[in-house]
Formats: structure tokens, sequence, C-alpha cells
């Protein structure tokens, strides 16, 4: 192992692939503004705690996944592995129950210590949104489109779909977990280690298995629709009316859970079948029950988070470079730097050939996919006035310096 690699799981982003990444996040933040929703910026680690707390002792994410370490102060700090327990303590110990409801967006890198593969890293990077404060189906709905558009918006409506389920309340889920527990108890010589130990201590978590012999069991299981109460039921039918509604078709999927114990209601997933088994982009639920178990004023929430690599991989088109103007001097020093600033000033993105000659400096020009080369010959310049030529057409013409940024207008 070369100290000089990155490390197992985590990627440069360059040019291209960078361009793809903040496409994903610029868009996906530019539709949350519109339902209105604003950035909060939540530190990338928090005491362990917090995700231990939140996450649950038993789930993956904690048992297996967690970048954790102690500090210089002796604190056990962990590398957030996802959102929305940050910005739970962030409501929590800055006091935002009095701005309810909130709106809140993230972005940014998340850390887990999986076994990478094509879509799964162990530094990746989310968008998220929560919306807290509100218990109502219509947040329910409002989120789903709102995570529905920025996929719309990303171009890739036609490439993934919406499953939905509801975990219903605490009284369906324990009446529920009851007649699981019973189920797969008399299948235990079937399932995996892993199911046994989810068993015991979060049953829920079974039906999310990937493991094959997991999965037969629970395919006969009983379903937690059978055992939803009357406002659970209700709720659920608000939420499919609302999302016909707003023209989000949404598929409903029995067996879509969040595993922990906070989430009810709703539960979704926008999954696509291009990206092998990493299928989920977008996925998210309802949460009354975590800033209360945080030990924060309870307080109803739902959201979602993507994976912006995920997503990023199944752009079609890679959003383009800009196309700068190439500044080409012919003299010594006959004001490029300046004239290069005076521009950028102005709004324009401005190349300097750094050396070489005319032939040299335009090549580098049409490399750099220029939109137009500026250059600075003697005699323009003894005129007030540069060469400018259209690297599209080939067509040059001649433009006093006074009038550049007007008659530069629409190369911009
Ligand atoms: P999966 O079932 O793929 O492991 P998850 O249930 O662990 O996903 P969430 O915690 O719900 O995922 O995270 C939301 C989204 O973040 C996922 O749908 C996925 O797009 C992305 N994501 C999660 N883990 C990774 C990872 N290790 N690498 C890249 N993207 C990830
Ligand atoms: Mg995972």
């Amino acid at each position: 192992m070369s100290v000089l690699q990155p490390v197992r799981g985590t990627h440069d982003l360059l040019a291209e692939e960078s361009r793809r990444h903040r496409r994903v996040e610029d868009v996906a933040f530019e539709t949350a503004r519109r339902y209105g929703f604003g950035e909060i910026i939540t530190p990338i680690f928090e005491f362990t705690e917090v995700f231990s707390r939140t996450l649950g002792e038993t789930s993956d994410v904690v048992t297996k996944e967690m970048y954790t370490f102690t500090d210089r102060s002796g604190d056990s700090i962990t590398l957030r592995p996802e959102g929305t327990a940050g910005v739970a303590r962030a409501f929590i110990s800055g006091g935002l129950s009095q701005h309810l409801p909130l709106k809140l967006f993230y972005r940014g890198p998340m850390f887990r210590h999986e076994r990478p593969q094509k879509g799964r890293l162990r530094q990746f990077h989310q968008v998220g949104v929560e919306l807290l404060g509100v218990d109502g189906p219509q947040a329910d709905v409002e989120v789903i489109g709102l995570g529905a558009q920025v996929l719309v918006a990303l171009g890739l409506k036609d490439k993934v779909r919406l499953e939905l389920n509801t975990l219903g309340d605490a009284e369906s889920r324990a009446a529920y977990r009851e007649a699981l527990v019973r189920y797969l108890s008399g299948h235990r010589n079937e399932l995996s280690k892993e199911s046994l130990e989810r068993l015991e201590r979060n049953p829920l978590r079974v039906l999310d298995s990937k493991d094959e012999g997991d999965k037969a069991v629970v395919a006969d299981a009983p379903l937690l629709t059978e055992y939803l109460n009357e406002l659970s039921r209700n709720f659920f039918e608000h939420v499919r009316a609302g999302l016909d509604s707003i023209g989000v078709p949404a598929e409903i999927s029995p067996r879509l859970v969040r595993g922990l114990d906070y989430y009810c209601h709703t539960a979704f997933e926008f999954t696509t079948t291009a990206l092998g088994a990493q299928g989920t982009v977008l996925a998210g639920g309802r949460y009354d029950g975590l800033i209360s178990q945080m030990g924060g004023p309870s307080t109803a929430g739902i959201g979602w988070a993507a994976g912006v690599e995920r997503l990023s991989m199944l752009l079609d088109e890679t959003p383009p470079a800009d196309r700068p103007l190439a500044i080409i001097p012919m003299g010594a020093d006959v004001g490029a730097l300046p004239l290069a600033q005076r521009l950028r000033q102005a709004g324009f993105a401005v190349e300097l050939g750094y050396s070489g000659n005319l032939k040299k400096r335009l090549n580098r020009a049409n490399k750099l996919n220029a939109r137009a080369a500026l250059i600075l010959g003697e005699d323009e310049l003894s005129r007030q006035a540069v060469a400018v030529r259209d690297l599209d057409t080939g067509e040059q013409e001649e433009i006093p310096l006074v009038a550049l940024e007007d008659r530069l207008a629409r190369f911009r």
C-alpha cells in the first residue's frame, strides 16, 4: 500500500467529474430554494453519541461503518455517516424550535467504512432536505414532490421510479412487530446470523436484509399494511392522494422499511435499474420520534437524502466548461494582464496564453474551446484596438479598446 494513493473508497474529482457533481448539487439546491428551503451547514464531525443514539446501537452504520476516533481532548468523535442526526442536533442545541416550521437543505461529504464498489464509497456526498415541525401528510407530499422535481430537473425522470410505503404510527408498528417476530421465530433456522441478531434487537430490519436466504423468508412474512390502525391508514391515503394530485406517481412497495425506531408513517425511495446493485438514488421518510429521542422537544420531521455520486453517474451529459476569451499578446509586454483583469471584472471568462508564438497560442485557445481570441498586435494597439477572432466562424474584426465590453457581449 502506497500512502500516496487516495484512501480506498475515496476519489479525487477532476474537471468533468467535478462539473457533474456540482450540477447535481446546484440543481438540488436551486430546486429546494423554490420550495422555500434554506441551506444549513453543520460540522462534518460530531460527538459519536449524536449518531449512536439516533441511528441506534444496532444499525449497520453504527456497528460497522462509522469512522470514529478519540481526539486530543479525549472526546469520541465521528465523521458524519449521514446528515439528519447533525441537523437534529443543531435544531436542539440552537434552540430552533422557536422557528418552526423549518425547511433545511444540506449538502456535503459523508463517511462510511463500507466495501467499496460502483456507487458505494467510503467518502461520498449527499444532498438532502429536512422539513421540521409539520405533522400532517401535506409535508410528506411536498417533500417527496421536491425530490421528484430534483430528479426531473436533472433529466432523470425516465430513469427512476418512486417506491412508497407506510410504517404506520407507533401503535400499528408495535402490533406488526409482534406478528413479524412470531413469524420469523418460526423460521429461525433459515435466517442469517445477522438477521437472528436483528430479530432480537430490531426485527423490522430483517425486512431490509440483502441476504438471499433472508429474502426468501421475508417474501412470505406478514405485511405491515395488514396491521395499520385507522389513523395510519388515513395518513397514508392522504399521502397517496396528494402525490396523485401533484402528478408524482408512486408504486406501493409493502416491504420497503427504514429500520430505525424513530421512523413512522411515510417511507420512500427513488430507485434506478441503471446502477446495478446500488440502485437507490434518493431515500427518505418521516421521523417524528427522532428529536425527542435525542432529548429535544417533541417535533415532527420528514426528509430525504440523495447520493450525489449515484446521481452524477446517471446524468446523460457532462455540463460544458466555460468557453473563455483567449488573450494572445504578440509583443513582449503589451498589457495582456491588465486587459484580462478588466474583462474578468466585467464578467468574462478569460484565459491568458502564457508563452509561445501566435500559432501555438491559437492551438491552445482551441484546445480550451475558447469562444474568441483577442490578438494584441502592434498595429492594432497603435490604433487603440485589438483584433478579435471568432473561433467558431474564423471571422476576424478590429474592435476599439474602449468598446470592448459592449462588442464582446455576444461571446459571453
Ligand atoms: P444502500 O441501501 O445503498 O446502502 P442506505 O440505505 O445505506 O443505502 P441512506 O443512508 O438512506 O442509504 O443514504 C441515502 C443515499 O445516499 C442512498 O440512497 C445512496 O444514494 C447514498 N449512499 C448511501 N451510502 C453510500 C455510499 N457508501 N456510497 C455512495 N452513496 C451512498
Ligand atoms: Mg448502506
